[in-house]
């Protein structure tokens, strides 16, 4: 099972439901378990919301791309934004570390999708933007088996 997508949407906190959404029905083709696939979508949700929230800072102008390609049981999603970056991607990825700790943020986004994750890439540039790619093995599935 091998495809790919590409989709950009504005950074609009409802394009984070339609997010989980495209990325859930791509996904289901390998029939993931509920589990797994919950964990993704949770994952998925929390880089989306980093980029709304601290790369655009709220400012809907700015774009978010997503980009997924699925090779077998083995999925790479890639979320894209032009935003405000990060200075300094360790300090970034300490749980309870928040840069907007003020605004009752609990610092907790990158420790969800490394926790969900096998992998998560950070590549940021401040000024220029950032991309995390989030990487998992799903399990096949005796249904999966099944069919194909
Ligand atoms: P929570 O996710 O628990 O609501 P949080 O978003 O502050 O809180 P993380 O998701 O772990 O915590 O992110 C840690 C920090 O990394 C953020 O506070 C922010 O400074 C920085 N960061 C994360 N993603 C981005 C991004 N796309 N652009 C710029 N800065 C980011
Ligand atoms: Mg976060």
């Amino acid at each position: 099972m091998n495809n790919r997508i590409d989709i950009r949407f504005p950074a609009k906190s409802e394009n984070e439901a339609l997010a989980r959404l495209v990325i859930a029905s791509f996904l289901s083709p390998i029939d993931p378990l509920v589990d797994e696939l919950a964990e993704f979508k949770t994952a998925l949700s929390e880089a989306v919301t980093n980029a709304i929230i601290h790369g655009y800072e709220e400012d809907e102008e700015g774009y978010i791309e997503v980009k997924a390609v699925l090779t077998g049981h083995y999925v790479q999603v890639d979320i894209r934004d032009e935003g405000l970056g990060i200075e300094n991607v360790e300090l970034a990825k300490e749980p309870l570390y928040s840069s907007k700790a003020h605004e009752e943020r609990s610092g907790m986004g990158f420790t969800i999708m490394e926790s969900f994750c096998d992998e998560v890439k950070i590549t940021s540039q401040a000024g220029f933007g950032t991309v995390i790619s989030l990487v998992k093995q799903f399990t096949p599935t005796a249904s999966f088996s099944k069919v194909h």
